[in-house]
């Protein structure tokens, strides 16, 4: 059912909040959007105007390596700024109020954790931009140490086994991360609401859980400017801006 307007879409919504025992929200760009951060799929986003840089490329490469690494630090002041928006406020509402185990999120911007969510209850599918990772250990190193080496020698290596380092996000060409899909499966099956905020939903894997969890009996809500695919299957679906949708759910 598409919700006739913004004001009786937020009024059905509170409703099956306060009915439902398990939430899981599931989060796309268009969460961000109102934080400053582009939606790189988007017509006219980053990735329109770029050829992505596939894993393949990163790994074989140290020009493609020095490449990802210039265009991650242009976009440095734009993630630095970003704050959570009333989307993430409202959603870390729930969290606190114990209606929300975690979050499953497409977003690399690390805003739900910004919101209060603890990292091990945000579940992010693509990874995280704000850190990177060593391809070979998995070693963790702050950004600002990438950058010390990067203006120095370029795209550095690991300190302890001399693999690439690269952002802890999953590029085009990496295999979906095994745990955070497994838990991402688990908890859309155990919900009885499952809310999928701001994501086109055409995407495999973000297509699947929706329908995952319809079939495990839950109800499911779909948020987004946008129709997306898996509208006919939702049991409520708003077309209106996040911020505005969800802002009245922002508690303390
Ligand atoms: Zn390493």
């Amino acid at each position: 059912m598409i919700a006739s307007d913004l004001r009786s879409g937020v009024e059905r919504l509170g409703d099956m909040i306060a009915e439902a025992k398990t939430i899981v929200p599931f989060t796309g760009a268009g969460i961000s959007t109102e934080c400053g951060i582009p939606d790189f799929r988007s017509p006219g986003g980053i990735w329109t105007r770029y050829r992505p840089i596939e894993f393949g490329e990163f790994v074989a490469s140290q020009d493609a390596r020095d490449e990802s690494w210039r265009r991650r630090f242009a976009m440095e002041e734009i993630f630095a700024a970003a704050r959570p928006g009333r989307g993430h406020r409202a959603l870390a509402s729930l969290y606190r109020a114990g209606k929300i185990p975690a979050v499953i999120t497409q977003n690399i911007d690390n805003l739900h954790q910004a919101s209060g969510f603890a990292a091990e209850h945000v579940i992010e599918l693509h990874g995280n931009t704000t850190y990177a990772r060593c391809i070979g250990c998995g070693q963790a190193y702050q950004l600002d140490w990438v950058k010390r080496r990067f203006i120095e020698d370029g795209a550095p290596n690991c300190t302890v086994c001399d693999e690439p380092v690269k952002t802890a996000t999953i590029s085009f060409g990496q295999m979906m991360p095994e745990e955070e899909m497994q838990r991402a499966t688990a908890l859309s099956r155990a919900c009885d609401l499952f809310i999928a905020i701001g994501s086109s939903l055409v995407v495999w894997p973000a297509a699947g859980f929706p329908m995952m969890a319809k079939n495990a009996g839950a109800r499911l809500v779909i948020i987004n400017r946008e129709p997306t695919e898996q509208d006919d299957i939702a049991d409520l679906v708003i077309r209106h801006d996040i911020g505005e949708t969800l802002g009245p759910f922002v508690g303390n």
